[in-house]
């Protein structure tokens, strides 16, 4: 499925469904069942080494059809795609590492596609589940169809149930790319997802956080209060609040990702690779979960995968290139003589021990992500960056204002 993205321009659309109370329940065990799947085929394909739909097919199918007989076959089907497309994406980005992990089912919702669910012009839609196919109506918001007019629906998408208990139907339509878009410039660009900064460019851009720190922490204060209230209004209020701080968070993130795609004269954005080192941080992070500070971080690693989702997509409008170094050491390690020591962060500025240099601390992760990437690519000729970035200090960096209130600075000449 996801290979229709190297010849169309994807868009979704999220359309809440109107359902009785026993369709919901076929939805929700069919989430179950799907995940079932979903991790089945990722073990056995993992432990097997294989990509084959034949191979997973002869040793799975019947297996799993038998304890769940009425999961539908389609579904069966796509779940197993699903799975190695995972595993493929994981093995082209770490051919030393191949196999290396086991892909885990944690949406919450189970994709659809031609075998499993139908639109037609008139709004009926039809999709599978473990129990009768679900037929319902639904109109696409006006907004969606207006922008994108000349896209038609690529018979792909997720039905779940949203946190408030809403079904919904996630609905992908696609235009055909009219040409290869070249891109413009040969710029190499390292970017770093911090905190501080939302993302920092190793040319010295940066977004700053610090409307989005300082919106997570009104929530969060207020949000604490709330749960130790403990009362059920508190609770929805709680919730609710929630929820208005990740549109926030969406928004910003769209601004940024947009910002980036359409910067002119570069062919690349070199990000960390943080799939791995989520984990790890999240199994330290339980922990101290009730810190304050701790979950302001948590929450921030979904901001950045969201961020990279955005990103990819308008990237791939805008011809340029999304690729990965391990993040290991890029923050740590000196820029100018590749000193690497704990102790070298120091409020927003990096400062070496061994050779003095002193630069804001998310531009010289950039620039190690950057040149990270570099060292591996000697057959890219990246245009080459001042190795001395003349940033010393950013306290009097210039802002301007963008619509989210977001602040747009520009670490380098500062
Ligand atoms: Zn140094």
């Amino acid at each position: 499925m996801e290979k229709q993205s190297d010849k169309y321009h994807l868009r979704t659309v999220n359309i809440p469904l109107t359902l009785t109370a026993d369709q919901l329940t076929n939805i929700a065990n069919t989430i179950k069942e799907y995940s079932d799947h979903f991790n089945t085929y990722a073990h056995w394909l993992t432990a097997n080494e294989t990509t084959s739909k034949k191979k997973a097919h002869t040793a799975m199918y019947a297996n799993l059809a038998t304890i769940h007989p009425n999961f539908p076959t389609g579904l069966n089907q796509t779940a197993r795609d699903q799975v190695i497309e995972s595993i493929k994406s994981y093995n082209s980005r770490w051919p030393n590492k191949k196999y290396g992990k086991t892909p885990k089912f944690s949406a919450k919702s189970y994709r659809v596609d031609a075998r499993t669910i139908s639109l037609k012009g008139n709004g009926t839609l039809t999709f599978s589940t473990v129990g009768k196919r679900v037929n319902t109506t639904i109109a696409i918001p006006k907004w969606f169809s207006d922008r994108y007019s000349d896209y038609e629906f690529a018979k792909w998408g997720s039905i779940g149930i949203n946190r408030n208990g809403i079904p919904f139907v996630n609905l992908v339509f696609r235009k055909l790319k009219a040409s290869e878009v070249k891109p413009q410039g040969k710029r190499i660009v390292g970017v770093d997802r911090g905190i501080h900064y939302i993302v920092a460019t190793s040319d010295g851009v940066g977004y700053s956080g610090k409307k989005i720190r300082g919106n997570k922490r009104k929530h969060l204060h207020n949000r604490k209060s709330l749960q130790e209230k403990g009362t059920k209004s508190a609770r929805r209020r709680s919730r609710r609040m929630g929820q208005k701080e990740s549109r926030f968070t969406k928004h910003v993130n769209h601004i940024v990702s947009k910002e980036l795609a359409y910067s002119p004269m570069i062919s690349h954005y070199i990000l960390e690779d943080l799939s791995g080192y989520g984990k790890k941080q999240q199994q330290k992070l339980s922990k101290k979960a009730k810190s304050l500070k701790h979950s302001n971080k948590r929450s921030s690693d979904w901001a950045h995968s969201q961020l990279l989702e955005f990103l990819s997509y308008k990237c791939e409008v805008t011809g340029i290139a999304i690729d990965f170094v391990e993040a290991a050491y890029t923050s740590v390690t000196c820029y100018r003589c590749g000193f690497v020591g704990k102790s070298n962060r120091i409020k927003g500025m990096f400062h070496c021990s061994e050779c003095g240099f002193r630069i804001q601390s998310d531009l010289n992760a950039a620039l190690n992500i950057r040149a990270k990437w570099l060292l591996s690519h000697p057959e890219i000729e990246g245009e080459q960056v001042d190795c001395e970035p003349t940033v010393m200090s950013c306290k009097s960096r210039r802002e301007s204002k963008l619509s989210a209130g977001l602040t747009i600075s520009s670490l380098r000449g500062c």
